[in-house]
């Protein structure tokens, strides 16, 4: 239990004021001449009071509790004797000091512990009760006054209870407010943890919000770039010019995915030669810039490293090929073929930092797709060329052959040019074939053809075989005399040729009829029909020779 010492300076205080009003009192009492003994007692007791209280405050006896209980009992003892003196002055002091003595005791003790609430009561009604039975007994006091006494320790206790009730009152309603306002506390730090929690949330969502955007462009990205994949791979298919290829590769790459520039290389190993295409957003044309870095061979260490190559970051004037444009991230992916590198495929952009791993795989399915598209066109190419050609003897089918001897007969014909056919059939061949067997006639006809095919290729003949060991030549733009110079030659390596079955020297002739428009025939139509009757002709006459077209065949 501790006592309560927080006011103790302010009743000092009013102690000071009763002491000096007393003093004041006395002053005028002195010159006004009622001056009594009482003022003296008085101003003597209030002095003592305060003097002692002083005293007793600044040396801490307030850590004694029984020691203030006495020395507040015994003050108000003196506070109680100077109440019923006559003077009404000092007796209405008196109740003062009396009043103020207890109400210093129930602050210092409190209104808490049942023991001093009791203690104080005492302390309060006591000193009261001992200094009117005093007064009663030894200044005869009248019953009047006796009463008077008894109604005032009366109301003393009624107000003493009663400022009880209201401190308690007090009390109870602080100890509410506080239990509200720990409540309120408590709900204070409840919301601020859900605002916390919200908060965390929030931040996770907006996290989330923005995980889910970058998620969003990077779908609408592969999507596009799926789609022109899936376009590129719709036409790549069907192109089967490399030029047409590298127009639509380079188009389609420029359209959609952004790029400022994309370049593209191949290299054709058979012919030598370099195809490129050079499209930009930039109008000028890089088409010189970039054949001449092809021709300086600065493009050959990108061909040896058989990867895609990245620079993200790129550094002015670092590429010669790039013909100082303005560049932040470069990327050249190599389009392979059986592990060699004939291709590049080149794609720049204005900003650094853009190659990224998923537009990687979409440059490296382009080349992919590149690489298919080109093998297409060769296989085709391939296909093309044999569909027109003899199986056998590697000179142009009948059915071709025909084709271009129609395309040689309109020429000639529109720009009224000559134009010479010849046939020969390989004499006695079917006993060729009886002696030697078949795969020797195999052998017999590719020779024939050979030869036949250079040496009418020297001047612009082109050779087809007829049909089993029947060929036909065609000479745009030569008469009858120079072809049959030609076909002398021919038939003379012809004949020298020397053919061998197993060490035995094997003999080949033929039998030749040539024709020519339009010296001898009125219509290029009449050409093979012509030619056939004087190569008969040669037939039915001996064999082995030439017969040109005449009137009498
Ligand atoms: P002729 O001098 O009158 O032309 O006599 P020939 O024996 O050459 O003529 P014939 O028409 O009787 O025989 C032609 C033979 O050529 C018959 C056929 O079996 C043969 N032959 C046709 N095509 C081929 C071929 O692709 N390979 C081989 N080995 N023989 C062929
Ligand atoms: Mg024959
Ligand atoms: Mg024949």
């Amino acid at each position: 239990m501790k006592l309560n010492f927080k006011y103790e300076n302010k009743f000092i205080i009013l102690h000071l004021i009763i002491i000096v009003m007393i003093m004041f009192y006395a002053l005028i009492a002195w010159f006004c001449d009622y001056y009594d003994k009482y003022v003296i007692y008085a101003l003597v007791t209030t002095v003592v009071i305060y003097i002692v209280n002083i005293c007793l405050y600044k040396v801490n006896y307030f850590e004694n509790i029984c020691v203030f209980y006495i020395i507040k009992l015994i003050q108000l003892i003196i506070a109680s004797l100077i109440i019923f003196q006559q003077n009404r002055f000092l007796s209405n002091t008196g109740v003062i000091s009396y009043i103020l003595l207890c109400i210093e005791a129930i602050v210092a003790f409190g209104t808490d512990n049942r023991l001093f609430k009791y203690n104080t009561l005492i302390l309060a009604v006591l000193p009261f009760t001992i200094g009117s039975t005093y007064i009663f007994v030894f200044q005869m006091l009248t019953i009047d006054t006796l009463f008077f006494m008894l109604l005032k320790i009366v109301i003393l206790i009624g107000v003493y209870f009663i400022f009880f009730s209201i401190t308690n009152e007090l009390k109870n309603q602080i100890i509410i407010h506080k239990d509200l306002c720990s409540k309120l506390n408590y709900r204070n730090e409840e919301l601020r943890v859900s605002q916390q929690q919200f908060q965390v949330v929030h931040n996770q969502l907006v996290g989330q919000k923005a995980e889910l955007e970058e998620a969003n462009k990077r779908l609408n990205r592969f999507t596009a770039e799926m789609y022109i994949q899936n376009e590129l791979l719709r036409y790549i298919s069907s192109v089967l010019d490399i030029e047409e290829l590298m127009e639509l590769v380079t188009d389609s790459i420029l359209g959609a995915i952004g790029v400022n520039t994309c370049s593209l290389v191949i290299y054709d190993t058979k012919k030598d030669y370099y195809y490129y295409k050079v499209k930009s957003t930039h109008d000028e044309d890089y088409s010189k810039c970039f054949v001449s870095a092809i021709n300086s061979g600065i493009l050959n260490q990108y061909f040896k490293i058989g990867e895609p190559y990245i620079d993200n970051n790129v550094s002015k004037g670092s590429y010669e090929f790039t013909c100082n444009r303005e560049i932040g991230s470069l990327v050249i992916i190599p389009i392979l073929n059986d592990n060699i590198t004939y291709g590049l495929l080149i794609a720049e952009h204005e900003s650094s930092n853009i190659i990224k791993e998923n537009s990687l795989q979409f440059f490296q399915g382009i080349a992919n797709q590149i690489n298919i598209a080109i093998n297409n066109a060769n296989l085709y190419a391939k296909m093309e060329k044999m569909a027109k050609l003899d199986g056998l003897t590697n000179v142009y089918n009948r059915k071709h052959f025909q084709k271009v001897l129609e395309d040689f007969s309109i020429e000639a014909v529109k720009n009224n040019k000559k134009l010479s056919l010849v046939l020969f059939d390989i004499d006695k061949f079917k006993v060729i074939n009886d002696t030697y067997g078949h795969i020797f006639g195999d052998i017999v006809l590719k020779s024939v053809a050979s030869i036949t095919e250079k040496c009418a290729a020297l001047h612009s003949g082109i050779t087809g075989r007829y049909g089993g060991e029947e060929f036909v030549i065609v000479f745009p733009d030569k008469a009858i005399k120079e072809t049959l110079k030609i076909m002398e030659i021919i038939h003379e390596r012809i004949k020298e040729e020397k053919i061998f079955n197993n060490d035995e020297l094997v003999n080949v002739d033929i039998s030749i009829g040539i024709t020519s428009y339009p010296e001898l025939c009125n219509s290029t139509d009449e050409l093979i029909r012509r030619a056939d009757k004087a190569m008969y002709y040669s037939k039915a006459h001996g064999r082995g020779r030439i017969t040109i077209d005449n009137m009498n065949l």
